[in-house]
């Protein structure tokens, strides 16, 4: 359902009722809901040879969320994450993943991927309930092979997710019980893939998506210290596609075509249809980062970042994402990106993140965690799309700009066009949660940044800290060096840019707190205790040490003052922070089918959309900020409007239902000036984000 049609704002609004999201909520709850544990396992660091991470993924039970971010994984838990197996066959009650005869593929472990983290995050008894049948079936599924799983299908792709989803249950159940059955099943498949692996070698989706799969295989190194376990990681790397390599001298610049891929010829299961892959391309993007801890090489360090700066200048979009309908579909803000890819694209930017310590890759994150995570979603998160356009004019039946995918792509529902995105969604906002803050090594020269106060010499180089990776109210409960630390970040970021961070240890405790100061944060403020430090440089972690002691504050401003990014044709986009704005079209939801406890609707435009913009400085853009209501991401409140003058531009049309590209900027119009207001990029879900620019007058 959704909440923009009228005969279901009714019942939306009884849900949010129930929610208790129709009273504003505090920014955070109280500093000292969650007293910390004695008990709390630290963060498992690199075994040698492994190259150490900049940063460690704190164990996840560690990091909860609170404020608006709560209230959007709460609402995820009471719509289709916390009721997907009750409507939905391929994850209910007959999944091979249960023991049935029903779907044994990749749907069950991608439901699962999701769902451990946030029944576990939100510590939601019903969901934790459904995640466990699944778990206990799983790990009591172990052959005497090593081979576990449905047994109607060996495919070693499917396992990968699986083995994601179980590594986080065992962190997730830290500390109160560790499940005893997890590390042994993982050692006995990891024997059986390095004895099976050269006769039955990875294939197809397996191949290229291979570095999730050593990812697994190095968090049980981490734990064991087995060398077994890096042959594998280098049998895995041989046999997979070679991501690095193809990025060293990147053939795809131009839309991909189902022509050029002759799809009619095979299943779109040929290398060159899986390298341009946009799902293959977004796990990838942690390809290079996971394969040097072992290599060692700058390169694959760097890969990451190498693999996005090709995929923005071939096939970027204003909303952070790079095109891909099915597969990478040029710079056309009408082009789509599939769902699958947004939270695919957000977990591999947390690994790289963790092991290269590269501000700019927490940029990109929030960049897709504000924009493009809930610009897929309805605001209810009953329904979601398997393709969102940056410059989408109408989601409907008639829509057919994709190089590859089917007609239902942009339609809002249960399982548009495929239901990959059905099965796999959920991992986006509960994993962007448990990485907002991590362990680091607090040796010098690891994390670029300042250095101020006092650390004592004998522990230089020794020092274990926290960072702060991206940003959202969340609280930490953590220990370094057998000191527990409570730590509460209050804020309305992304919306706001004050961000309070109070750090309590359990004892006066010196450690460095790094904090990410965005690249496009020009003039932020820090201070401690109300005391101005040096002005923290744009682009680079900020490194506080001191004798830290319980309350003291940490403030940071990020300047949230409009940018005007170019774009495809020379357009425009208008961003404020990490939030890209849009200007939302009138929407008239209509019902295509009911499916189960939800619906696939088609959207339709009830007014002009065809502006040109006559701004060109931040200057002659207004912003209005307005309290943060019950749903930021939504229409109705959105918290933060921004307003500038424009022309409607006659020429440029829709056809089917699609915007034409973009004309050539600048361009004239001889329309009356007018006044629009554009609002956050997620809260449109018919938009324009990419604006052709108006010739100067002057
Ligand atoms: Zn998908």
């Amino acid at each position: 359902m959704s909440p923009n049609h009228p005969q279901n704002r009714r019942v939306f609004l009884k849900q949010l009722g129930s929610l208790g999201l129709l009273t504003t909520l505090p920014a955070s709850l109280p500093a000292a809901a969650l007293p910390a544990s004695p008990n709390l396992t630290p963060a498992a660091k690199n075994r040698a040879p492994l190259a150490p991470n900049a940063f460690y993924p704190l164990p996840l039970a560690h990091i909860k969320p609170t404020g608006w971010l709560r209230d959007q994984l709460t609402l995820q838990a009471n719509s289709l994450s916390g009721h997907l197996d009750e409507t939905w066959p391929d994850v209910g009650p007959n999944s091979g993943w249960l023991g049935g005869s029903g779907e044994s593929w990749e749907r069950g472990p991608y439901y699962l991927d999701g769902l451990i983290p946030l029944a576990w995050q939100l510590e939601d008894a019903r969901l934790i309930a459904k995640a466990q049948k699944f778990i206990d079936w799983t790990l009591n599924s172990q052959a005497p092979s090593g081979l576990f799983g449905p047994a109607t299908n060996d495919d070693w792709w499917p396992r990968m997710v699986m083995l994601k989803a179980i590594t986080q249950y065992y962190e997730h159940s830290l500390p109160t019980k560790e499940d005893p059955r997890v590390l042994p099943l993982m050692a006995r498949y990891f024997a059986y893939q390095l004895a099976e692996l050269p006769k039955r070698p990875l294939r197809d989706w397996g191949k290229f998506r291979w570095q999730d799969n050593a990812l697994s295989v190095l968090w049980l190194y981490n734990r064991t210290g087995d060398p077994r376990l890096l042959d594998l990681v280098r049998l895995l790397h041989t046999q997979g596609y070679d991501w690095v390599a193809e990025f060293a001298n990147f053939p795809y610049k131009e839309r991909i075509t189902a022509e050029y891929l002759k799809l009619d010829q095979d299943q779109g299961l040929k290398d060159l249809a899986l390298a341009t892959h946009g799902v293959n391309n977004g796990q990838a993007l942690k390809s290079g980062p996971v394969w040097s801890l072992l290599s060692g090489s700058s390169a694959d360090r760097n890969g990451t970042e190498n693999m996005l700066a090709a995929l923005d200048r071939y096939h970027g979009l204003p909303n952070g994402m790079f095109s891909c309908d099915e597969h990478l579909a040029g710079p056309n803000p009408s082009q789509g990106s599939e769902f699958c890819t947004v939270v695919e694209a957000m977990f591999s930017l947390e690994q790289a993140l963790a092991i290269t310590g590269s501000p700019a890759l927490g940029d990109r994150l929030e960049q897709l965690a504000f924009n493009a995570l809930p610009g897929t979603l309805a605001d209810d998160m009953w329904s979601h799309q398997y393709n969102q356009q940056p410059n989408q004019v109408e989601c409907s039946l008639l829509h057919k700009p994709w190089t590859t995918d089917g007609p239902e792509s942009n339609l809002f529902g249960l399982e548009p066009n495929f239901g990959c995105c059905t099965a796999n969604f959920h991992q986006g906002w509960p994993k962007f949660s448990a990485s907002l803050f991590m362990a680091s090594p607090g040796i010098d020269g690891q994390v670029n940044g300042q250095i101020e106060g006092q650390v004592e010499g004998q522990l230089n180089g020794q020092l274990e800290g926290l960072a702060a990776l991206a940003y959202a109210p969340c609280q930490v409960n953590t220990t370094l060096r057998d000191t527990p630390i409570h730590l509460t970040q209050q804020t309305n970021y992304p919306f706001s840019g004050a961000i309070r961070i109070t750090v309590s240890p359990a004892a006066p405790l010196s450690f460095p707190l790094s904090l990410r100061i965005p690249a496009w944060a020009a003039g932020a403020t820090l201070s401690v205790n109300g005391q101005p430090q040096p002005a923290p440089a744009p682009g680079t972690f900020a490194k506080i040490t001191r004798l830290w002691k319980s309350g003291d504050r940490v403030e940071l401003t990020l300047p949230m003052e409009p940018r005007l990014v170019p774009g495809f044709h020379g357009s425009v986009s208008i961003h404020r922070g990490p939030l890209l704005f849009s200007f939302p079209i009138g929407e008239s939801w209509v019902k295509l089918r009911d499916r189960g406890l939800t619906a696939d609707w088609q959207i339709f435009p009830t007014q002009p959309w065809n502006y040109a913009l006559a701004a060109t400085t931040p200057k002659e853009i207004s912003t209005h900020v307005g309290d943060l209501g019950p749903l930021p991401f939504s229409a109705r409140h959105a918290p933060v409007h921004l307003q500038l003058q424009a022309r409607k531009l006659p020429a440029w049309r829709a056809e089917d239902g699609v915007a034409n590209p973009l004309p050539q900027s600048p361009v004239t119009s001889t329309e009356p000036l007018e006044t629009i207001t554009l609002i956050p990029y997620a809260a449109a879900k018919l938009r324009i984000s990419a604006f052709p620019q108006l010739q100067q007058t002057t």
